[in-house]
């Protein structure tokens, strides 16, 4: 029997990756307070721990309000740079090894700020931090899926100089009445242009939606899927296109998407071989980072280690990482297993 202490340890030190994050949803309340005074930005709380009592949210709509004000204080290379570092560094006690990561630059090149600046900040923060936590990164542009496909072409022309550095492309915001059959002509240059493609489907929106993302846009892996589940169909083609599917538990309690966590489809999903991945998508505004996110889901869903390992080889197969280099990271999960067991062995 083992005690939830060694399952936990077991989760933060299993080499992991995490795909699905924004990095403007990992803003802590101190680092928000830091950015706002070092941009002379008033914000509507007193202090960090009062915005901390601000976020609850009813659904995605009232999240991505906050969010997107939260968005403001965000101005200059540096504090890209700063929110970027912040969140590898803290990751790495997670047991992450390779991050990729999701910034929607709409939201700051409304509020008057250069898309270079958004993009030479992450980009050199993503480079630094390679070099000090040794975790290897993916960097990823995401559009707005309520604003129009127009948008989304200037942005992509927008990014095009530094196509060398980006892993992908992604899409997300408010997701009911926007579905993937409204961005067909963007994903379809978006592919000719070589990026890697991912979009959130199936988060709130219906099972139609998850199918249009696979069949209409081609996209190789779907952010959250959840709505999935209701059509075996769809879990049929997950499973055999082998479509990885980065959901986020903690995120989907929180934004009322599933009630317990022990409703989410995960484990099910798993058991049908679908590359399934635990993710933490906002984890400032969650206050859940990746291995919380873990934690949380194998108590409500008692994953056995079989399960949260097959759930961290997952998270490097589904990465846009080279062949060899998935490969490495998963001789280094089944390492660390060895390593694990064999000395838990001894301990008894
Ligand atoms: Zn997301």
């Amino acid at each position: 029997m083992y005690t939830q202490e060694i399952i936990n340890d077991f989760i933060i030190r299993i080499p992991k990756a995490e795909l699905h994050m924004h990095l403007e949803g990992s803003i802590e309340p101190k680092m928000m307070f830091k950015l706002a005074e070092r941009n002379k930005i008033k914000l509507r709380w007193e202090s960090p721990e009062a915005l901390r009592e601000a976020y609850h949210f009813n659904n995605l709509q009232s999240f991505l309000d906050l969010l997107f004000e939260g968005c403001n204080v965000l101005r200059t290379e540096q504090d890209f740079y700063d929110v970027t570092e912040a969140y590898l560094n803290r990751v790495k006690l997670d047991g992450v090894r390779h991050a990729e990561a999701f910034i929607g630059p709409q939201s700051f090149l409304q509020n008057g700020v250069p898309i270079d600046v958004v993009m030479n900040g992450v980009i050199q923060a993503l480079k630094d931090a390679e070099k000090t936590t040794g975790i290897t990164t993916g960097f990823l542009i995401s559009a707005h899926r309520h604003r129009t496909e127009a948008a989304a072409f200037e942005l992509l022309e927008l990014i095009m100089p530094w196509r060398d550095q980006l892993v992908g492309l992604g899409m997300g915001g408010a997701e009911v009445g926007n579905p993937p059959s409204k961005f067909q002509q963007y994903f379809k240059e978006c592919h000719a242009r070589g990026f890697n493609l991912t979009i959130h489907a199936g988060e709130e929106g219906p099972t139609e939606y998850v199918r249009e993302a696979i069949n209409l846009l081609g996209v190789d892996r779907i952010d959250h899927g959840n709505t999935a589940m209701r059509d075996p169909e769809l879990l049929q083609q997950l499973s055999d296109k082998q479509i990885a599917l980065t959901m986020c538990p903690v995120s989907n309690l929180l934004l009322n998407v599933i009630t317990d966590l022990s409703e989410h489809p995960l484990r099910i999903m798993l058991q049908k071989n679908i590359p399934v991945t635990i993710n933490s998508d906002d984890p400032s505004y969650f206050n859940a980072y990746v291995a919380e996110n873990w934690i949380q889901s194998q108590m409500k869903l008692s994953l056995t280690f079989e399960e949260m390992i097959q759930l961290a080889k997952n998270s490097f197969q589904g990465s846009f990482l080279p062949l060899p280099r998935k490969a490495q990271y998963i001789t280094e999960i089944e390492n660390f297993c060895l390593d694990f067991f064999r000395r838990d062995i001894r301990a008894n």
